[in-house]
């Protein structure tokens, strides 16, 4: 498979190709990146270890869903650190560069008044990737909308799902992408699978979802 394969926009092949310098996909984004991208666009569920190229097959799903006309949030992607939050920002910006998608990074502020959500207008960034609490914070708020979220991933739903507290905000976020917004695509990573990560997956995803083990 190549990346042109994938009906990717010249932009987004620029991304790929000028700024990450990528050749051709590697193995799970050969095999996931046709389930994400292709229509019906199914959930998918995925085992996915750090240097697996996981983050390109979520980062691709979110560039290639997102309209650029629209300006308002229309993917989520939900980490379990500020760094990786920060980390999956960067790699997006570099490989949407040619695209005009924007992007924000909802992480906890550094306590000056400047930076507080209260102080700033709504977000109406493209995609946001943030940490649970953060994004959930920003929705209660009425800063951040999700009635145009169409795609929504878990990074590392394994860690996430670890800390106290990060599963319910979690599923408060889908719950209420659910209840506004018709129709919106999961894709959820993992390292492992045990019953914690089952029983949040059984929540959070459609019947007819693919797997990928
Ligand atoms: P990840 O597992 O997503 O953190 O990716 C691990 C590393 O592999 C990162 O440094 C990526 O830039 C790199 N990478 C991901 N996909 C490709 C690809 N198709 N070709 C070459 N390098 C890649």
């Amino acid at each position: 498979l190549t990346f042109e394969e994938l009906n990717l926009s010249p932009e987004l092949l620029k991304g790929l190709y000028v700024e990450m310098k990528f050749e051709k996909p590697s193995k799970i984004q050969a095999i996931s990146l046709p389930m994400i991208l292709n229509p019906p666009c199914k959930d998918l569920i995925a085992q996915a270890h750090n240097g697996s190229g996981k983050t390109t097959c979520f980062t691709l799903g979110m560039l290639s869903r997102v309209d650029p006309k629209l300006k308002a949030p229309q993917a989520f992607c939900i980490c379990p650190t500020r760094e990786l939050a920060i980390q999956n920002v960067e790699v997006l910006r570099k490989m949407g560069k040619h695209t005009g998608i924007t992007s924000e990074c909802a992480i906890r502020s550094d306590g000056s008044n400047r930076n507080s959500i209260h102080n700033r207008p709504p977000i109406t960034a493209q995609v946001v990737i943030g940490t649970p609490g953060t994004i959930l914070k920003w929705m209660s708020c009425k800063k951040l909308g999700a009635s145009f979220v169409k795609i929504l991933v878990f990074d590392e739903a394994d860690h996430m799902l670890l800390e106290e507290g990060f599963k319910d905000d979690s599923l408060r976020i889908m719950k209420d992408i659910q209840r506004r917004s018709s129709q919106c695509q999961v894709l959820l990573f993992s390292a492992t699978f045990d019953d914690i990560v089952k029983n949040f997956i059984s929540r959070i995803v459609k019947d007819d979802h693919n797997q990928l083990f």
